[in-house]
């Protein structure tokens, strides 16, 4: 197991950074905040190129250092949090910077993409405890993340929901041996589906997800099944599992989160209405669960909770990241890049659904294999994959 889980101190208010605070993790993570000012205080929020949503949220919060990584928007958060004294930066380097601050407890991992893993490697060798949301940087370097972690003492605290229900099925139960883990997975809103439809969809339609309202990214993720993908290889290095161990199983009421069976044959399940909140709230708190007035799961509402096989052949993302994650080395995170550019150019309309796969397969045969990546070579692949994703996408 890669975590090391000790008890952390209770009597003070965790101080947490929020790296993405204007996404969809990242406003929820504030919700909780906002509902537990006795037990958490904000001292660093970072955005994208939302400055307005930054700036209220600044102004809301009073965090000691703000950061707005798209540079162009630097002076006007300056100029609106100037009477506050609150410290602004701009650009990508000031998120890296900043996670090093010794007032922060706690840095929750909210940025999409492969963007989100400088600064959490940062935070982790500045030996802040991570409340890991950014599931790419496990996909792109899980290795070296983890085994970083490990040498710093810092433990990772899965936000991913699937992670989480895991995580705390193994509450109490952190050295028995696990035999295998079931992801839960919803399916998507193409649940059912067969290719001659999934050929003519378009990106208004993946953007409707049955259970769950994410950002876009993750959003056509969870549509192409590839978000399940990257959650296999998550899974993997979070709780130090082999392929065969992890099992993904489609559940489209989105109630079981994921089950552990130990080698006793137990089983364990962690359960409750689909809502990020909780394991946010989970990750922020840990070891502790705080109160909480989010709606509770109601039996007789759902009077079947079902399960079923993933459909691999024709969602062929899902068997692409288990390849990758069989290939190990660098494959994983030329498979992530791959799919962050077709990923984007589906929501650009210059893709078709069923090609996001064929341009993942395609970087996953030219790329240069590496067996153990550095930091540098793992730069060098996303690099290299994204140009060689962008010609295929353009030939
Ligand atoms: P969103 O797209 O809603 O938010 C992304 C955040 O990252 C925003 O604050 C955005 O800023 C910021 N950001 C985007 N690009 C950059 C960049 N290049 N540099 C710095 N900041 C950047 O994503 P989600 O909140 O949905 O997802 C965040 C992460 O959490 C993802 O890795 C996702 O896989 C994971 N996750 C999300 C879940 C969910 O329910 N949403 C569930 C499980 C995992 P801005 O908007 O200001 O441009
Ligand atoms: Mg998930």
């Amino acid at each position: 197991m890669n975590i090391q889980y000790k008890k952390v101190a209770e009597e003070k208010k965790k101080s947490i950074a929020i790296l993405g605070s204007t996404g969809s993790i990242g406003t929820q993570a504030l919700d909780v905040i906002r509902a537990n000012t006795d037990k958490f205080t904000v001292e660093v929020l970072t955005g994208g190129s939302n400055a307005d949503l930054l700036i209220k949220q600044a102004l809301e919060f009073n965090p000691n250092a703000v950061v707005v990584a798209d540079e162009s928007k630097y002076q006007y958060v300056k100029d609106a949090l100037l009477p506050h004294d609150i410290k602004v930066y701009g650009g990508s380097k000031a998120i890296s910077e900043v996670v090093e601050m010794d007032s922060i407890d706690l840095v929750l991992t909210a940025i999409v993409g492969y963007a989100g893993l400088e600064s959490t490697i940062a935070a982790i060798r500045s030996g802040k405890q991570i409340a890991l949301a950014n599931k790419e940087t496990l996909v792109v370097a899980g290795e070296l993340v983890t085994e970083l972690a490990k040498e710093k003492g810092v433990n990772l605290y899965p936000v991913d929901s699937e992670h989480s229900a895991i995580f705390q099925c193994l509450a109490g139960e952190f050295h028995n041996p696990i035999e295998k883990i079931y992801l839960t997975a919803s399916g998507g809103p193409f649940r059912g589906k067969d290719s001659a439809f999934l050929k003519t969809v378009k990106k208004e339609q993946a953007l409707k997800h049955p259970n769950w309202a994410m950002g876009a990214k993750i959003t056509i993720d969870s549509a192409s099944m590839m978000n399940n993908g990257l959650e296999v290889i998550e899974a993997k290095w979070l709780f130090g599992l082999k392929a065969e161990q992890i099992d993904v199983i489609v559940h489209p009421q989105s109630i079981v989160h994921s089950i552990v069976q130990f080698i006793d044959g137990s089983m364990k399940a962690q359960m409750g209405l689909p809502d990020m909140k909780l394991p946010i709230q989970y990750a922020l708190a840990y070891p502790l669960r705080l109160n909480s007035d989010f709606p509770r799961f109601n039996f007789i509402n759902y009077p079947q909770l079902t399960f079923e096989q993933a459909d691999t052949k024709t969602f062929r993302n899902l068997a692409l990241a288990f390849e990758a994650m069989n290939k190990g080395g660098n494959a994983p995170c030329a498979l992530n890049a791959a799919n962050e550019v077709a990923v984007a150019a589906f929501l650009a309309d210059k893709t078709g659904f069923l090609e996001m796969s064929d341009i993942v397969e395609r970087c996953l045969q030219t790329i240069q294999y590496i067996a153990k990546p550095s930091y540098t070579d793992y730069t060098e692949t996303d690099k290299e994959t994204r140009r060689i994703a962008l010609q295929f996408l353009n030939s």
